[in-house]
């Protein structure tokens, strides 16, 4: 049987590429830049091994410039060129990659910088023009060819003029529309700032002319006259990139100094991070840099707030908040991650699903973890001003998700103790603890004061117990998913049976009962059946009465539950 090959119909499969592959327009000039990078990659990996080449690592470099008379917009590089060959097979067909072809040719594996694999990124300059032209002149060839192209009407090849190796593209842009506007792609601000948001940490310089303005030098007459002001425009090459990628330094490069001053420029965030961490790990292969903020950001816990770490991909952004990399109980922490193998879906906007990011994911969450760890230990002031801000956070954590996670953060958690007032962990509590003591006694209120003049609390504090004051909503239910911690109960200090009774003691308060068994049904029903039971009670010293629960559910969760929509 014969196999036969599909068939595409190649105008409306350029059309699909251009129109559906990216969400944003502004990503053509992250492509474009992409490519002239792995371009000169090539040139500068076979200069490697080659004198002819004549050229060091800082000859090379892309340019950017705008012509906004003409509407044009062009991006040069230095790099590898193409043949009229490869013109064609590498533009005139669609998901052929030059780039990928030569990764696997030449076996990089190690320090493997090249961006290219799809074979589609070079059409997203359709988004923004209505024709791109390609001056290009392949390293070792004395011919230079263009190719010119409208879109899908399809593309043609002529010779051109171009004196030495490289690659001109020169993209005339669509006109503007009631909804679009493709000149604001020719403006030197919007293109320095799409620079440094997606191609920043490119290793080669993207210049540009970029114009300024400054007054005029006056002579000493016009001073003294304060003649006012003249200005006048001058031209300076700026580098638009900072190349080196901060995470990929060396560490003892870097000063505590340079770590914040980017977290606070990047993160737009005027508070210094409280903490900050570097990694570079091997299995799985990334770098990161992660931040945890001094204060939690206005809309923090609010709907609004979108956790995630920007993702990068060789140096190039690909995700700016990328939700996968972090769970939600830390969804505090800012930063990027970079990494060179990352299954990347076609448009480089997502990812695929895979194995790789989810490993990624864990080592980054025991990160995180060891990191708090470690400042708790250590830190004790600094975490405890974490926990102000970020505490709630990690409760909401040991209760959610049925509890998966609460072996992971209780550690973690403090809570105010009725000693002083001062935060513990459940550990310091149950160090403390004496021999004699069967529970972990809580009490929760609005807050510390008020938890202070329960009438339940004596008792416990008279019998020399610590009580762990819960004003948080959520706190009981967080202990209530613990279960225990280091095999102790949690115990509400208005629960039934708090275990302070000995049994002589019991049997001595049910004979009471029993005489007053009048009295107490009395006072049952006057209060018409607000109580479930009134009852005899040892715990009370200087008030008269107290409201205790029966079983599991405490007043204060009893008032939250019934709170809730139902
Ligand atoms: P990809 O970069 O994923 O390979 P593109 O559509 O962006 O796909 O580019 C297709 C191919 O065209 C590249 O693989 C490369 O071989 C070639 N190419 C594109 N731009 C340049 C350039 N500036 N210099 C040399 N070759 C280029
Ligand atoms: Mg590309």
């Amino acid at each position: 049987m014969e196999t036969k090959q599909f068939k595409a119909e190649s105008k409306r499969l350029l059309d699909m590429m251009i129109h559906s592959i990216y969400t944003h327009k502004e990503i053509f000039l992250r492509e474009l830049i992409s490519n002239a990078s792995d371009a000169i990659d090539k040139l500068y990996f076979k200069s490697l091994t080659d004198d002819k080449v004549g050229l060091n690592k800082d000859d090379f470099a892309i340019w950017i410039s705008a012509d906004k008379d003409s509407r044009t917009l062009k991006i040069t590089d230095n790099g590898i060129g193409m043949t009229e060959e490869e013109l064609e097979n590498n533009l005139g067909t669609i998901a052929n990659s030059g780039s990928f072809k030569f990764k696997n040719e030449n076996k990089l594996e190690e320090d493997n910088q090249i961006i290219g694999q799809f074979g589609v990124g070079f059409y997203s300059a359709f988004m923004v023009a209505k024709k791109v032209t390609v001056i290009s002149k392949a390293y070792g060839s004395d011919k230079a060819y263009q190719w010119e192209s409208e879109g899908v009407d399809g593309y043609t090849i002529t010779e051109a003029d171009k004196k030495s190796a490289g690659t001109e593209i020169i993209l005339e842009m669509l006109d503007d529309t009631d909804d679009e506007n493709y000149g604001e792609f020719l403006d030197q601000y919007r293109i320095k700032s799409l620079v440094s948001k997606y191609s920043d940490y490119i290793r080669f310089p993207i210049k540009m002319e970029v114009s300024h303005s400054r007054p005029k030098e006056q002579t000493e007459e016009e001073k003294e006259a304060k003649k006012p002001l003249e200005y006048e425009d001058y031209i300076e090459i700026e580098t638009l990139n900072s190349m080196v990628p901060l995470w990929k330094k060396n560490k003892n490069e870097l000063k505590e100094e340079d770590y914040k001053h980017f977290y606070t420029e990047k993160f737009f965030d005027y508070n210094e991070p409280l903490k900050y961490s570097h990694i570079s790990n091997e299995m799985p292969s990334y770098n990161a840099l992660l931040y945890i903020p001094s204060k939690a950001p206005f809309d923090y816990y609010s709907k609004e707030y979108e956790k995630g770490l920007q993702l990068y991909s060789n140096g190039v952004l690909i995700m700016d908040k990328c939700a996968d990399l972090l769970p939600d109980y830390f969804s505090f922490v800012k930063g990027l991650v970079d990494s060179e193998d990352l299954s990347l879906n076609i448009s480089r906007e997502m990812l695929q699903h895979d194995r790789q990011l989810k490993v990624i994911a864990k080592s980054i969450e025991k990160t995180i973890s060891n990191e708090l760890k470690k400042m708790l230990k250590n830190e004790r002031e600094k975490y405890e001003e974490f926990w102000k801000a970020f505490g709630l956070q990690l409760k909401y954590g040991v209760y959610s998700d049925f509890g998966m996670n609460k072996e992971k953060l209780q550690d973690l958690l403090l809570f105010t103790s009725s000693n002083e007032q001062k935060l513990v962990t459940l550990d310091e509590y149950v160090t403390a603890m004496r021999e004699d003591q069967k529970y972990i006694y809580y009490a929760t209120g609005e807050s510390a004061a008020r938890i202070e003049q329960l009438p339940q609390t004596e008792l416990v504090k008279d019998n020399g117990f610590e009580i762990l004051y819960l004003t948080d909503n959520i706190d009981e239910f967080a202990l209530k998913s613990l279960m225990k911690y280091k095999d102790k109960e949690f115990k509400s200090v208005s629960a039934d049976d708090l275990g302070l009774d000995t049994p002589e003691k019991k049997e001595e308060l049910k004979a009471k009962e029993e005489e007053s068994a009048d009295l107490l049904k009395e006072l049952q029903e006057s209060l018409n059946g607000k109580v479930t039971k009134v009852a005899l009670s040892q715990r009370l010293k200087s008030h008269p009465v107290c409201l205790t629960s029966e079983g599991e559910i405490s007043l204060e969760m009893e008032k939250v539950l019934n709170s809730m929509p139902t």
